[in-house]
């Protein structure tokens, strides 16, 4: 196995991989394989203090096999034409896991966002989406960016505005682009989605008795002790959510350095002294690693890659010692170091399912913009005083008077209730399908990566063979 291939030919290794448990014709693998467009964009920016620079951004559109396609925009150094083709590849393969109807897209820009001001964030946001539009990449039913590394939600609000100024009178223009505030059209729970997604994915996968006996742990995700790499948006509310359920988290690595406490660490507090501070250095009440990488290796059950691309490397996988492994993060994982933590016996839970989170929920975000109306708003009070008038039946028929507390259970569901429900459903169910496939061809045989890209060949081809392009 080739440690030198690019980013993108990592993605159609694995593709490749799990096409040999298919039958499909040679033509709709490579069909379905290929990048369908990607364009590059240069433009000139004014800085704040008066000189133009030129900003280089891509967008990948990796398959239209379902429209719009989809897929997050990132502000990175690293950014380049190869990574964001292999991400908008990562995206096709994702939503065809997890059953969202949209072909994969990336994009990003070559930038480190520290070094602009927030004006100039602006102007370099605002004249991308200006390019997007002009090329035909952006779009209710053409294709929708979102939040990915770098960005956020204000990013988002940007482009938002800019394309809805371009295009007044489009009623569906508000569905230009999710993750965008909850003010400015968003929905609730969008900025927690992947994070939270992240946890409903582990809890599930901890959950079965015989595959944590394979790994050596015990059932369930309640004391499990979790390192987590990248304290951004995922990695935040991953700990968030884990620590919610009992689990505890003992490590963040930033890129500046590492924190560890093996009683864990206090998530909340170590956001708010980021926050305040801009880095999690000389933060109190933890042990502080000067080389971030270091506090991978450390003994965890399971480790949470949420930054970038490659960072589990042929290099540190063999002195990894975390028995489960969920990546939070795309790509971070390599080949060569797949096989190697395989042959430990770890248990690799992939991006293409485990950070699905994000897209599933700007999934409802889109269907909330073209419907116009928010979740809940039609049913909840119908359903408060239904569920009131059963249990005051109960209440009648038993003689026993609920409490103020216990009925303040009872109401009909919001946004957030449906948001989160139907999030940990796409959550249960994929990784329902996953264990299925491996099951078919045999545990030894096909990993849960494997069994992702098997799973997402099968609906993608179903798909063109719907379009009637293929026997
Ligand atoms: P983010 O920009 O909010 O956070 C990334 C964090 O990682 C930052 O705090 C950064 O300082 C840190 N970091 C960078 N390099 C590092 C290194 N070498 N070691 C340790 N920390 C490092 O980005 P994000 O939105 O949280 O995205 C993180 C990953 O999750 C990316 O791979 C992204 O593609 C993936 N992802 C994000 C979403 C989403 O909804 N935001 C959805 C799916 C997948």
């Amino acid at each position: 196995m080739v440690e030198s291939l690019s980013f993108f030919q990592k993605v159609n290794e694995n593709f490749d991989k799990a096409a040999k448990f298919t039958d499909y014709p040679k033509g709709l693998l490579e069909q379905i394989k290929i990048c369908n467009s990607s364009c590059h964009f240069t433009f000139p920016i004014k800085r704040d203090d008066g000189t133009i620079e030129t900003i280089h951004g891509w967008r990948a559109e990796h398959s239209h096999h379902n429209l719009p396609t989809k897929g997050g925009i990132r502000y990175s150094t690293l950014v380049n034409e190869d990574e964001i083709m292999a991400l908008a590849a990562l995206m096709t393969y994702k939503c065809a896991v997890v059953d969202i109807p949209f072909g994969g897209a990336k994009g990003g820009i070559q930038l480190n966002r520290n070094e602009y001001t927030d004006s100039e964030l602006e102007r370099i946001t605002r004249r991308f989406t200006y390019e997007l539009i002009q090329k035909n990449y952006i779009g209710p039913g053409i294709d929708v960016p979102a939040p990915d590394f770098g960005t956020s939600e204000i990013e988002m609000a940007w482009i938002f505005d800019t394309y809805l100024t371009m295009s007044p009178d489009k009623l569906d223009a508000i569905a230009c682009v999710t993750g965008k505030p909850i003010k400015q059209n968003g929905i609730q729970g969008r900025k927690e989605a992947t994070g939270r997604g992240v946890v409903f994915g582990l809890e599930e996968a901890c959950s079965f008795e015989d595959d944590m006996k394979q790994v050596g742990l015990d059932p369930g995700i309640r004391g499990k002790t979790v390192i987590v790499q990248g304290f951004g948006n995922v990695g935040y509310h991953a700990s968030k959510y884990l620590t919610e359920t009992d689990a505890i988290v003992i490590g963040i690595a930033e890129i500046d350095g590492a924190i560890y406490h093996p009683k864990g660490i206090d998530i909340e507090k170590a956001s708010t002294f980021r926050n305040e501070t801009g880095s999690i250095r000389h933060y109190p009440d933890a042990t502080f690693f000067e080389n971030p990488n270091d506090s991978l290796e450390l003994e965890c059950d399971i480790l949470i890659p949420a930054a970038l691309e490659n960072q589990i490397t042929a290099a540190n996988a063999p002195r990894i010692k975390a028995r489960i492994i969920g990546e939070a993060a795309n790509g971070p994982t390599t080949a060569k170091a797949h096989e190697i933590l395989q042959q430990r016996g770890a248990l690799i839970i992939p991006d293409t399912y485990l950070n699905a989170g994000g897209v599933t929920v700007s999934y409802f975000e889109w269907l909330r913009n073209l419907s116009h109306v928010g979740f809940g708003r039609l049913a909840r009070r119908y359903e408060e005083s239904a569920y009131n008038a059963m249990l005051h039946f109960i209440e009648q028929a038993t003689g026993y008077q609920l409490s103020d507390e216990e009925r303040g259970h009872v109401h009909g569901a919001n946004e957030t209730d449906i948001v989160n429900s139907g999030l940990q459903d796409t959550m249960v169910n994929a990784y329902q399908e996953i264990r299925e496939t491996r099951a078919k061809y045999g545990r030894e045989v096909v990993d849960c990566r494997t069994a992702a890209f098997i799973n997402a060949i099968h609906k993608i081809a179903q798909s063109y063979m719907q379009l009637g392009i293929f026997p």
